[in-house]
């Protein structure tokens, strides 16, 4: 079985299909440091947190993540609280880098002496429609051809895979929204407990922390807003001006140490499955981080493919396989609803009044109605439960 890219869904399929004895090699275009570096996502659902530790790769995890019972939203300079584990369950949820889910994953792999090429670029996916599919890799000592069983296009959205499927089967459904997010990891310890969402009629504002001595703080901008427009002292009176109420301190500052601008959009690519390739994670589907969805819902694919890929490689029973597609994309639209409800909640029109009107109706719905609260909660701590 190949692997195409050492993201977290790419490397925990290899880990999970390491342990059941099926071989795979993860191939990775980038170097190992590229992708240990890439700060994305830090909110684990708490059914995918439990995945991990299933894959023998929660144990730095469980030691270092904050678990958090609830998150805050803010709107009207006032905070609401909303108890995540009270209305789900008693189910938290654990904040811990994906770039530290990424790591864990490549100190396993490599421990094992599994196969895991960085710097190896797949540039072409062939024979899909055979028994025997094969990739071409620009490697570090050349280009080499691999043949396999199966193909799992971890591989994000620019990858290959997704354009391995024939125009004509593949649907692609995509929404651009009016806003990107500026991003900042900065040393200052978190000024907060949990999580704040933020509705300002300024823009939306996010903040959240990886650690005691490290917050990772998001500031809604215009799509067209470059970094050289941000300067630091810009960044933070925009935050201290968005999370402003009338009971708390001014936010904790640090030095910056990682900053960026991420468009906002949702994809979703159909079928994820072309013959001998599986898609899974940001090759098949891409939801605004509003929701904090991303790595979860890559992460839960490969819960499915992962039982699928058993069934078929070890008792020769291919429907789970079969329905593959089918069986993620239900859960992959629930994700996309649930982003689109938290994306349009939070971020302010800067033209619609009427928008403005329906955002706050739902965000006060959303605060002080139990029901409306509860699906939040539902929905954020464990997407499966409901
Ligand atoms: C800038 C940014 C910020 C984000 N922030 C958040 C957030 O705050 N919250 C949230 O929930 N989600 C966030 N996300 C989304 C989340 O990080 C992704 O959903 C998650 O990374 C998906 O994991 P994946 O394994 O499917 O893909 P990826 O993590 O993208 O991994 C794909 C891997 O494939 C490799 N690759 C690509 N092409 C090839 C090739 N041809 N050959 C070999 N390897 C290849 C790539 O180098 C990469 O390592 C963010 C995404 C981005 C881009």
């Amino acid at each position: 079985m190949v692997i195409i890219g050492a993201g977290p869904a790419g490397l925990l399929l290899g880990q999970l299909l390491e342990r059941e004895g099926i071989e795979n090699i993860v191939l990775e275009h980038r170097s190992r440091e590229y992708i240990e570096k890439r700060v994305r996502a830090g909110v684990i659902e708490y059914g995918i947190a439990e995945l991990i530790d299933e894959a023998g790769a929660g144990e730095r995890m469980r030691r270092e993540g904050l678990q958090h019972h609830g998150v805050e939203l803010r709107f009207d300079r006032t905070s609401h609280r909303i108890p995540l584990s009270e209305l789900a369950d008693g189910k938290p949820i654990t904040v811990y880098g994906q770039q530290e889910v990424v790591k864990d994953l490549v100190d396993l792999r490599q421990g094992a002496g599994a196969s895991l090429f960085f710097d190896s670029e797949v540039v072409a996916i062939e024979g899909l429609t055979t028994d025997s599919p094969s990739v071409q890799v620009e490697a570090v000592d050349g280009p080499v051809r691999i043949s396999c069983d199966y193909v799992a296009g971890c591989d994000g959205s620019f990858g290959v895979s997704n354009k391995a499927i024939p125009k004509e089967l593949l649907r692609r459904h995509e929404r651009t929204y009016p806003f990107s997010w500026l991003g900042i990891l900065t040393e200052a310890a978190p000024a907060t407990e949990e999580l704040i969402y933020c509705r300002h009629e300024n823009g939306f504002a996010l903040y959240s922390m990886r650690s005691p001595t490290l917050s990772r703080l998001y500031l809604g901008v215009r799509p067209e807003d470059t970094l050289d427009q941000w300067s630091d002292d810009r960044i933070w009176d925009e935050l201290n001006t968005r999370l402003a109420t009338d009971q708390t301190p001014e936010i904790n500052q640090g030095p910056i140490i990682e900053r960026g601008i991420t468009a906002m959009r949702s994809i979703v690519v159909e079928p994820m499955r072309y013959g001998r390739l599986l898609l899974a994670g940001d090759a098949a589907h891409i939801v605004p981080p509003t929701g904090a969805k991303g790595m979860n819902l890559a992460l839960a694919d490969v819960r499915v493919l992962f039982g699928a890929l058993v069934d078929q490689l070890k008792s020769g029973d291919g429907r789970a396989l079969e329905a593959y597609s089918a069986t993620c994309l239900e859960r992959v639209w629930r994700a996309e609803e649930f982003s689109t409800y938290m994306t349009q909640m939070l971020h302010p029109s800067y033209q619609d009044e009427f928008e403005n009107g329906i955002q706050m109706a739902r965000l006060r719905q959303a605060a002080n109605s139990k029901e409306a609260s509860t699906v939040l909660a539902r929905n954020y701590v464990d997407l499966n439960s409901l």
